[in-house]
């Protein structure tokens, strides 16, 4: 079977067509800037040869139609009619409460995904339209919705609950969601695999550390914690999110600055985490760079991205009561020996006894392992693989419907 993964942004569509027979990408591509007809292109990458086309795109069926024509296209397509493709799976951001796995999206589920915009509404309306495109250019093809919140429903209600009134959470369903879920699932997976172990036997800890970061807490096969909360601000230092605050900065900020809470809010989400720490820069690359180079500003957002992470750790560590395995993953999380060795350093005291020159060594875009063989706590990079994950879960809903 093949499937077609759509992960759709407010003007864009990312796109990958796998063959889940050997589980290898046959096409996979990016349609940007839809709705901006002057500009929009479409950047299709296959068998070893990347092309990209200019096309007026007014909207996200456009946008999809382009991809359909190119996947069957004589020169640059891999399948000869659109027939060959079994489904179509969705990255969809939020589940909410009702959501604990990947489902067939039928009316029901359409109108459900709409009342969790109010829950997403910066990924939802797009993601949707994603979905909405599909049903349009592909009739009675059957779509998938993989949700970002759904690894983390098993937590328990003492992990997900605020301490706030707890009819904020009856009334409207404020609590810890969690996000980067099908990355953690597929990370904790992967690295029980390279254990040879069972993962309903494993503590693991899942650091998906990329411009968006959040670390996962997997108890027997169950996501037990996570950092990311209400929404993708919470938690982790990232590249523009402040992570964890005090509440009450809010108002007093709001105070000082005159700004409103749109405002407010949006300098939390956009303009704080390394850029703000910084003043400048926002890619984990140049806050190394300029950190080596002195920059006093740059050395502090560098300290303190490192020192969220080893916090997180460490109290994932109490609350499973010991861990097996940790794992880094994404942008930085795969690329970084720098930022791994800082988070890992001083943590012997745990059992993690860390290869150095391993993590220095690793082999990009491979599972590799940079702790010592003698280490209680086995530590690797796992690169992350949502496309691979979605598709799985895709074919997974589709057989056993
Ligand atoms: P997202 O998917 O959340 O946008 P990514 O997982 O793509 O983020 O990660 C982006 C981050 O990865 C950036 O901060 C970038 O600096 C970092 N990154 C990418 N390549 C490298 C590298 N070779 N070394 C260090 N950091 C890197």
């Amino acid at each position: 079977m093949k499937i077609l993964v759509i992960n759709a942004g407010s003007s864009s569509i990312k796109y990958q067509l796998l063959d889940m027979e050997n589980e290898k990408v046959l096409a996979k591509g990016l349609v940007e800037r839809i709705g901006e007809p002057e500009y929009s292109s479409l950047t299709h990458k296959a068998n070893g040869k990347s092309s990209t086309i200019y096309r007026p795109l007014q909207d996200h069926a456009q946008g999809l139609e382009f991809v359909l024509s190119t996947l069957v296209d004589n020169e640059l397509g891999v399948i000869k009619s659109l027939d060959e493709i079994g489904a179509v799976g969705h990255r969809v951001l939020h589940g909410a409460e009702k959501y604990n796995k990947a489902v067939l999206i039928d009316d029901d589920v359409m109108n459900d995904l709409k009342d969790n915009i109010v829950l997403g509404p910066l990924h939802m309306p797009a993601n949707i339209l994603g979905i909405e495109a599909c049903k349009k250019v592909m009739l009675g093809k059957k779509n998938v919705a993989v949700f970002d919140t759904a690894f983390h429903a098993t937590m328990p209600d003492y992990a997900y609950m605020y301490a706030v009134p707890y009819s904020w959470y009856e009334n409207y369903g404020v609590r810890k969601y969690g996000f980067h879920g099908t990355s953690h699932e597929y990370i904790a997976n992967e690295l029980a695999k390279v254990l040879g172990k069972d993962i309903k036997d494993l503590k693991i800890i899942s650091c998906h550390i990329g411009n968006g970061a959040s670390i996962c807490a997997v108890k027997n096969g169950q996501c037990v914690d996570t950092s990311m909360g209400f929404t993708p601000l919470e938690g982790l230092v990232m590249g523009t999110r402040s992570g964890d605050i005090d509440p009450a900065v809010i108002e007093f900020v709001m105070d000082k600055t005159k700004m409103n809470i749109n405002e407010t809010v949006t300098a939390l989400n956009k303009k704080s985490g390394l850029l703000g720490l910084s003043e400048h820069y926002s890619d984990h690359r140049d806050i190394m760079k300029y950190s080596n180079e002195g920059d006093k500003k740059s050395m502090l957002a560098r300290k303190k991205f490192v020192y969220v992470i080893k916090k997180y750790i460490g109290s994932y560590i109490a609350a499973m009561n010991g861990v097996d395995a940790i794992a880094f993953s994404a942008g930085i999380g795969e690329n970084s020996s720098e930022m791994r060795e800082e988070v890992l350093q001083d943590m012997n005291f745990m059992g993690i006894d860390f290869d150095i020159e391993a993590n220095k060594n690793f082999v990009r875009g491979e599972n590799f392992k940079i702790s010592k063989d003698t280490s209680k706590v086995a530590v690797y990079i796992i690169p992350t693989n949502e496309e691979l994950s979605i598709a799985r879960q895709t074919k997974n809903v589709i057989e056993n419907h």
